[in-house]
């Protein structure tokens, strides 16, 4: 009989499933959607049963629609959205308060709080973060000072934390397993980088109770097997766990210092693998847990650019330049080059390695003889010039230059973007033929640990669909990119040049 994987990719806006055989070719996809809460300005809920219900809804619907058995699955790896925190009770199983998603913003004032008593500096060294509400740490703690008695039945025991790994494990073992894996121990603010554990020091600087933590172990080994009752009396081991991002770092073959991947979604999120050492940014970059594999961490340096394809949304939605994202490319490649027109998308304010809340858009450049084509690829390339101010950082903080580029998501699907992206970094970048190199990350660790895969296979399954290498004299790439610099800089500090802010 025929053995594959199977990933379950618990994502912010939908939960999927996906069947993996042997030579991590994809045999089926599921997909469901579920609900956002947004019940206050800056607030940002889902219901973790829902996230459990579509989870498994999907698991099994995966199986039945490809006429494949239960049996016929080797080992269970779960990637999920990262940081988002639930808290439910020990005994019932049932979350005391909806899941707090990474995007809600409602803990920002107990981060000043952390700042003002001066333990930033701690966090940051201890933590690779920095101290932000993105992270679970508040998160639990907003949720303990919120739900009436929340506070004592977790210091005794009676509820239990976990990011979305851990409900789906404890959900999929019938709660019998309260785990998750050292990635996404890392976005939490209580894990020490340094010692692989949680960190009595940052629970009482959060004030959080130790007694609700899960148990960290590798990314790759078991995580306990699935209920007899969940598919049709069959034990499925779990095998592999890591947060969305590291997971697909992990599917992308960036199994080697040095080597880094880029995904092209709404936002851009790069990840550089540092191996075992631990490598502390210069330039307001993420250090993170790459993974943990036979009892060995390895690190990653972690930077996003907010802006990206969202940016490709604007022209299609904002100025009606295009009918679709994918348009783009055939418009922009109706010119050779930008002519000298720069598009800088700060819509929200500038990222790593600027940080400054600030800006705001800007096109510089414009003559008579611009045209909408200029407009479209110089909106292409500022993906590519963002990526690269991201990557110069990573490399300089890792003391390590890139050597390549992998390449997913969304708008990795546009030639002209990764032509352009190779031309401006000065090195190949790989678009590999598995774009869902997240579940095939989770997968991967799955399958390492039942010995479905080897180290090999995983290594040359990541074959590359197309590569782009660079099509540009240094000295261009040093005039463009210094271009895009002085553009970057002309839009700093917008809203405090006493302009109006709308008119
Ligand atoms: P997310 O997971 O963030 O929703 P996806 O990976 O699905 O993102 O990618 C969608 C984003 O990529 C959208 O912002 C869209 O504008 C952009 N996009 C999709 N296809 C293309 C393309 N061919 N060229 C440029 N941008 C694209």
């Amino acid at each position: 009989m025929e053995r594959f994987i199977l990933a379950l990719d618990q994502g912010t806006t939908s939960s999927r499933a996906i069947l993996f055989d042997r030579n991590a070719k994809i045999c089926g996809i599921a997909q469901r959607e579920f609900t956002q809460y947004y019940p206050e300005s800056g607030w940002v809920e889902h219901h973790a049963e829902e996230i459990w219900s579509s989870q498994i809804e999907v698991a099994r619907e995966v199986l039945r629609v490809n006429g494949v058995s239960p049996n016929a699955i080797e080992a269970i790896g779960i990637t999920n959205q990262r940081e988002t925190t639930v808290v439910w009770d020990r005994q019932t199983g049932h979350p005391i308060h909806p899941a707090i998603v990474w995007q809600d913003r409602r803990t920002a004032s107990i981060c000043d709080q952390i700042k003002a008593s001066g333990h930033a500096d701690f966090i940051r060294e201890r933590t690779g973060l920095v101290v932000d509400a993105y992270f679970s740490g508040t998160k639990i703690r907003w949720i303990l000072d919120h739900v009436a008695g929340a506070r004592q039945r977790a210091e005794s025991g009676e509820l239990l934390f976990g990011t979305v790994d851990s409900w789906l494990i404890w959900n999929l073992t019938g709660g019998s397993v309260h785990a998750t894996d050292a990635s996404n121990a890392s976005r939490t603010m209580l894990f020490d980088l340094h010692t692989g554990a949680w960190s009595e020091k940052l629970c009482q600087i959060l004030d959080i109770p130790m007694a609700m933590l899960p148990e960290i172990k590798d990314s790759s080994g078991s995580f306990g097997y699935t209920i007899p009752s969940l598919f049709d009396g069959t034990s499925i081991l779990i095998g592999g766990v890591a947060g969305d991002q590291q997971a697909a770092l992990f599917g992308q073959g960036c199994l080697h210092p040095g080597q880094a991947k880029n995904t092209y979604g709404t936002g851009c999120f790069l990840l550089m693998q540092t191996g075992s050492s631990l490598v502390h940014s210069h330039s307001g970059l993420i250090t993170t847990v790459a993974w943990k594999i036979d009892g060995k961490l390895s690190y990653a340096l972690e930077g996003s650019v907010f802006v990206a394809g969202a940016a490709i949304q604007w022209l299609r939605d904002g100025l009606g330049l295009l009918e679709q994202a994918s348009d783009s490319e055939e418009l922009a490649g109706e010119v050779d080059h930008s002519a000298g027109v720069y598009v800088v998308p700060a819509f929200t304010g500038l990222g790593a390695p600027y940080w400054d809340m600030y800006a705001r858009g800007a096109i510089f450049g414009l003559t008579r003889g611009t045209t909408k084509h200029h407009l479209i690829r110089a909106t292409l390339e500022s993906l590519a010039f963002q990526s690269r101010d991201v990557l110069d950082a990573m490399s300089e903080d890792a003391g390590q230059p890139l050597v390549e580029l992998r390449v997913d998501g969304g708008a990795a699907a546009n030639n002209v973007l990764m032509q352009f992206q190779s031309d401006v970094l000065g090195i190949p970048v790989q678009r590999p033929i598995v774009l869902e190199s997240t579940a095939l990350g989770a997968a991967y660790l799955a399958g390492l640990a039942s010995g479905f895969y080897k180290w090999d296979v995983i290594e040359r399954t990541s074959t590359i669909e197309k590569s782009f290498t660079p099509n540009m004299t240094e000295k261009e790439r040093q005039d463009c990119y210094q271009g895009w610099k002085e553009a970057v800089r002309r839009t700093g500090g917008w809203l405090r040049s006493d302009q109006p802010t709308s008119i």
